[in-house]
Order: structure tokens, then C-alpha cells, then sequence
């Protein structure tokens, strides 16, 4: 049996960190990882994602609106996807081995293959054991799928990822990040593209006057948004295409189907029976409000625990935990409703802290007072393709806290952070119209707004 100060089940964004961070303080640390050192977002999510993303920019920027700027192109034919695929796969290449040295800089140890719990401080891994009095569960999650005919013939995030060339045509169901992102980089790559919800718009966890705007953009760029359409089954039709039956009798045809509707916690095969550690219905690890579960020493954060599942969120979970395990660190409470977030759709969503949605249920209708801005940002309103962008801030009380960021448009997503320390300090509108704005840019109308 090898002994361990701690250990991490999943070598992910924020099981390296929290391990990276607890060899800092001198603790023997060992991570356990059953695929790719990074996990979800380095191989199968953010990263990729971000790289394709730009692609997508990059096309928009040389067809619609170089030559308003006197610069004409003569190819632009569709997207090399092998060449665009291989460099992105050097890229996650590149992070893999900057971990790794990143492990032996810091005495990280990392170890490769299946862990299983045999009780509530030891793990099996390749038939050895392993103990540690601190543990976290740091495994992540993986696509969600549901049970109707022909689902066996759909496509998820992670076989996205996978191919190699692009069909001429695709199908994605669902309206959370993953589906709204994809439709967005499909289509930007020049794939005929539909996107099926099942209500009257994605991303319905968003801010309804942000979300207005990004439908109306999509609409524009090509995409087929079918509202109000939930799947009955998928078959093959005739040249290995796919057809999606809709439970309104309609129907769509595409080369390629993917499902983009939620992700399931990987707790089912870590051997969690054979430990006290509680579950909630959904299958997360339960946790209290710093990641402890039910059982000492044994922790959990990241998308596992079910609650923001974003890469940054899991490194604050993981680097704070240690903090506190390994160098006496008061307790860190992370506050989940000030999480900055950005929707790498066309244009870009930034989104911090409550919705007004949401903030009218947390704090009541009398006490939320909201602040918008429509404009052209001039990068597209010199084309014609002229591209709106909205800004809004919600506050609350008689200070008028802000208590949420949002916008959609040109560059939004590198507009975000700065406000989000803004957000986390507590700031009122007053003192954002304090500051003085940048002109001319985007972020200005956050410091300008009447
Ligand atoms: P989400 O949970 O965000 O969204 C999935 C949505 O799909 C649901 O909200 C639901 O919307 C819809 N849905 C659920 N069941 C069905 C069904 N049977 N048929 C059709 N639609 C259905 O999941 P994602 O997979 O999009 O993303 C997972 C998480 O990953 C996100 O919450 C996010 O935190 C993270 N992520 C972050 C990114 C970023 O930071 N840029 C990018 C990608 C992912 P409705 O009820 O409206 O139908």
C-alpha cells in the first residue's frame, strides 16, 4: 500500500490544481487520471472549443468584413478542417507536456489509470492501493444522452472533437452552452447547421434580453433555429444521412446528428459503494458549502459536485481547498453567484451574477433596477454586416448594487473580467459611472449607462 498526503481521482483542470497547489505546501501528492492529463477542458472542451472558435472569427472577418476595409481576398473557399484539427492537436499536445513538467517542477506525482475506492481512504489503481487521509473526487462528467430510437446513431461533444473532416450538413440538439457554441462554430466553418430546442430559445438560464440578440444573430448568420421542437426518435435514411422525427411530426435531414443536452457526473464507477460518501438524486457528490462531502477527508469540487460547471470554478475549489488542508488557510466560502462567464457564440456572451430573471426572484420585482444599452459596435458598422451588440446591468437596492453583468457583441469576451472584480467587490451603479470609460470601445457603455 503506498501512502499519500493527498490524492486527486482526475487529473482535470481542477484535480491538478488542487494537487499542484498541495506540493507547493510540501504534501505528497499524487494524481490519478483514467484518460488525458487536463481532462474535460483541455481535450474535449474548452480548449478545442476556443481554438475552432477562432477559426470561426477568422473566416467571418476575412468574408463579411475584410474587404470593408479595403482588404479584398480572393480565396475563401471553406475551411482545411485536417489542417485546423492537426494544429489544435499539437496545441493540447503542447499543454500535456507543459503539466508534466509542471508535476515534476513542483513534485506532483501522476499516475495513469482506473481509481476505485475499496473503502474511505483507499483507492485501487492497476491492482495496487493507494491511501491518503485527505481525498478528492475531482472525475468530472461526460455527455448525457437519453433514451429514444436510434440514439445510438448520434454524435456527442467528445466525437465532435474527434473528427477529422467536416459533414456538409448537421442537426445539434439542445439549448445549453455546448449546443449554442457548436451551432455557432459549425456553421462559422461553413457546415450547413440546425439547432433544435425544445422550448422558445437556448440558453433559457440566460438573460432573456442578451439571448434576444444572439437568436436574431444566429438567424442572420444562417443558422436554422427550430423552436419548440423536442426529438421522438432518429433513423438512417438514404445515403447514410439521419433523419430527426420531431414530436410535432416534423422532421430534419443532416449528414451528422449531435447531442449537446446536459452532462452526467462520472460517480458510477469509483467505487463510491464501497464508502459512506452521499450522493444527491442527480447522481453528484454532495458537498457542503467547502467541498467537503459527508465523509472526513474526503472532498469533492469541480463538475462532479454538479453546481457551475466551469473550469475556473473547479481551480478556485481545488487551489483554496489546499490552502486550507496543507497551509493552514481559513476556510474559502466560493461564492457561486458572482461566477463570470462567457458564451464563445457569434457574437460572444459574457455573463456575470444574476440574470434579471433571476435577480427579481432573489431579491423581489420592487427592488431590482435594470440598465440596457443596443448599439453597432463600429468594427462591424462599417460593413455591411452590421452586428448588434446589447449591455446590461442589473442592480439592486437603494445603492444600486450591481449584482449582474451581461452583454452580447463584438470582443464582449474580453470585456468580462475586469467587471467581475467590479461585481465580487460589491460595486453600485455610482461608482461604475465614477469611472472613466475607454473610448471608443464596447466596454465603455458598462460606465456610461443611462
Ligand atoms: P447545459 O446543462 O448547459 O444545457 C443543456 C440543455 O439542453 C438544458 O438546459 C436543456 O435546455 C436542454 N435539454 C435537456 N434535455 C434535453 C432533451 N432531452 N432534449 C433536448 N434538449 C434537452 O449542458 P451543456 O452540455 O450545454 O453544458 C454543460 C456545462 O458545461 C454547462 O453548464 C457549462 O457550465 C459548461 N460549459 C461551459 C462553456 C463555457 O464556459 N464557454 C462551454 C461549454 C460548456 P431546455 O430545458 O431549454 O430544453
Amino acid at each position: 500500500m503506498e501512502r499519500y498526503d493527498y490524492i486527486t481521482i482526475g487529473g482535470g483542470s481542477g484535480g491538478i490544481s488542487s494537487a499542484n497547489r498541495a506540493a507547493e505546501y510540501g504534501a505528497k501528492a499524487l494524481i490519478i487520471e483514467k484518460r488525458d492529463v487536463g481532462g474535460t477542458c483541455v481535450n474535449r472542451g474548452c480548449v478545442p472549443k476556443k481554438i475552432s472558435w477562432h477559426g470561426t472569427m477568422l473566416r467571418e472577418q476575412i468574408n463579411d468584413y475584410a474587404s470593408a476595409y479595403g482588404l479584398d481576398f480572393e480565396e475563401k473557399g471553406p475551411v482545411n478542417y485536417t489542417e485546423l484539427k492537426n494544429n489544435r492537436d499539437a496545441y493540447i499536445q503542447r499543454v500535456h507536456k507543459g503539466y508534466a513538467s509542471g508535476f515534476q517542477s513542483r513534485g506532483t506525482h501522476y499516475l495513469e489509470g482506473e481509481a476505485k475506492f475499496i473503502d474511505n481512504h483507499t483507492v485501487e489503481v492497476n491492482g495496487e492501493l493507494y491511501t491518503a487521509p485527505h481525498i478528492s473526487i475531482v472525475t468530472g462528467g461526460r455527455p448525457r444522452l437519453v433514451d429514444l430510437p436510434g440514439i445510438d446513431l448520434v454524435d456527442t461533444s467528445d466525437d465532435f472533437f474527434e473528427w477529422t473532416t467536416l459533414p456538409e450538413s448537421v442537426i445539434i440538439i439542445g439549448a445549453g452552452y455546448v449546443a449554442t457554441e457548436f451551432a455557432g462554430v459549425l456553421n462559422g466553418l461553413g457546415v450547413k447547421t440546425t439547432q433544435a430546442v425544445r422550448y422558445d430559445r437556448p440558453l433559457r438560464a440566460y438573460d432573456a434580453d442578451i439571448v434576444e440578440v444572439l437568436v436574431d444573430q444566429m438567424t442572420k448568420s444562417g443558422i436554422n433555429l427550430l423552436k419548440n421542437h423536442d426529438v421522438a426518435s432518429i433513423e438512417k435514411v438514404e445515403n447514410d444521412q439521419l433523419q430527426v422525427n420531431f414530436k410535432n411530426g416534423e422532421t430534419a435531414v443532416a449528414d451528422k446528428v449531435i447531442y449537446a443536452i446536459g452532462r452526467t457526473p462520472n460517480t458510477d464507477k469509483i467505487g463510491l459503494e464501497n464508502t459512506d460518501v452521499a450522493l444527491t438524486a442527480s447522481g453528484h457528490v454532495q458537498v457542503d458549502d467547502y467541498h467537503h462531502t459527508n465523509v472526513e477527508g474526503i472532498y469533492a469540487f469541480g463538475d462532479v459536485i454538479g453546481k457551475v460547471e466551469l473550469t475556473p470554478v473547479a481551480i478556485m475549489a481545488g487551489r483554496t481547498l489546499s490552502d486550507t488542508l496543507f497551509n493552514g488557510a481559513e476556510p474559502y466560502l466560493l461564492d457561486y453567484n458572482t461566477v463570470p462567464t462567457v458564451i464563445f457564440t457569434h457574437p460572444a456572451i459574457g455573463s456575470i451574477g444574476y440574470s434579471e430573471e433571476g435577480a427579481k426572484e432573489a431579491f423581489g420585482e420592487e427592488n431590482v433596477k435594470v440598465y440596457k444599452s443596443n448599439f453597432t459596435p463600429m468594427y462591424s458598422a462599417v460593413s455591411e454586416h452590421r452586428q448588434s451588440a446589447r449591455m446590461k446591468l442589473v442592480t439592486t437596492g437603494a445603492d444600486e448594487k450591481v449584482v449582474g453583468v451581461h452583454g452580447i457583441g463584438y470582443a464582449v469576451e474580453e470585456m468580462m473580467q475586469g467587471f467581475a472584480v467590479g461585481v465580487r467587490l460589491g460595486l453600485t451603479k455610482k461608482q461604475f459611472d465614477q469611472t472613466i470609460a475607454i473610448h471608443p470601445t464596447g466596454a465603455e457603455e458598462f460606465v456610461t449607462m443611462r
